[in-house]
């Protein structure tokens, strides 16, 4: 048995190592990454029920590694996050997001994501007041998809900020809704426009009987609260059914469509002439 033990932490060890390794080549790769341009968004479409119709499109970043090719951000955006690259990835994100939503029809909105490290940086509010200004995106068509590790902040100064941000006029999404430090009291003190609830539970939705109660009670809270839900994952039509059943306003996830190059979801919302 100590034998095993032995081997499981030199096993362990080595996980490390290589772990570590592999951070360090990516943290220097996204110096330059910043530098040479070579992020990209790509847009996934979220689909109204009541419309019948894609009514968003979420930005997710995606990067070409010159030599690895495409990174996932699930690799890269902790590594930026920690050297706090996530401040000029997350601008540049913000910006080319509004600039490509500023080409589609009025009613289409665009959700960017925001990690909790850029809510330390002072005059993100400003930041997003300029970035709206000059590309001419109306406010209230960028939604600002946040995460509850947020909340493990200073939630005075948090707050502060995101009324700062609903005075500009966004809205504000929690992201990933039942996965982190839920606490139902977030629910009440901040002023989001909508939750998005985990894939892991949209999952279960087709496996278990009580999942769907818990999607339920999710969508009916909501409602209570005049906030909207977004179901993310969506990946079989009968989930399609049980959650329109539920009342969820707006579906995510590949049964509609995997995130596209916006060149795409140009043309899925302004027609292939248009684009
Ligand atoms: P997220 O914000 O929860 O984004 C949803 C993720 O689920 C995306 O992965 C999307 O491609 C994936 N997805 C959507 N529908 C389905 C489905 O039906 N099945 C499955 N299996 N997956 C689905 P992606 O693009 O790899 O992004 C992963 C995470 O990276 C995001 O999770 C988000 O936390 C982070 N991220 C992506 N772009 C940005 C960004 O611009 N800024 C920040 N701060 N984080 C980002
Ligand atoms: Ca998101
Ligand atoms: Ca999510
Ligand atoms: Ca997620």
């Amino acid at each position: 048995a100590k034998a095993a033990g032995r081997g499981r932490y030199r096993r362990f060890t080595a996980d490390l190592d290589t772990n570590a390794h592999k951070r360090r080549s990516i943290e220097v790769d996204l110096h330059n990454a910043v530098k040479n341009g070579e992020f990209e968004l790509y847009f996934q479409p979220l689909f109204n029920l009541a419309k019948n119709r894609f009514s968003a499109f979420e930005a997710l970043i995606r990067w070409n590694h010159p030599k690895k090719g495409l990174v996932s951000p699930v690799d890269f955006i902790p590594v930026a996050e920690d050297t706090g690259l996530i401040v000029p990835i997350g601008e540049w994100v913000l910006k080319e997001a509004c600039r490509q939503a500023a080409t589609w029809p009025e009613d289409i909105r665009v959700a960017v994501n925001f990690s909790t490290v850029q809510f330390a940086q002072s005059g993100l509010v400003n930041m997003v007041f300029q970035t709206l200004a000059t590309s001419g995106l109306a406010p209230d068509r960028l939604e600002i998809e946040i995460t509850e590790s947020l909340f493990l902040e200073n939630t005075g100064s948090v707050r502060e900020v995101l009324h700062g941000l609903k005075n500009v006029g966004v809205r504000i999404a929690l992201d990933d809704f039942g996965t982190g430090f839920s606490s139902l009291s977030y629910l009440r003190k901040f002023p989001f426009d909508k939750i998005k609830i985990d894939r892991s539970f949209i999952i279960e939705l087709l496996q278990e009987d009580e999942a769907g109660a818990v999607v339920k009670a999710i969508t009916d809270l909501a409602a209570a609260l005049h906030m909207e839900t977004t179901a993310e994952g969506v990946e079989e039509p009968e989930q399609v059914e049980a959650l329109r059943a539920f009342g969820c306003t707006t579906l995510q996830g590949y049964l509609f469509s995997k995130p596209i190059p916006a060149s795409e979801a140009a043309k899925l919302v302004n027609g292939e002439a248009a684009a």
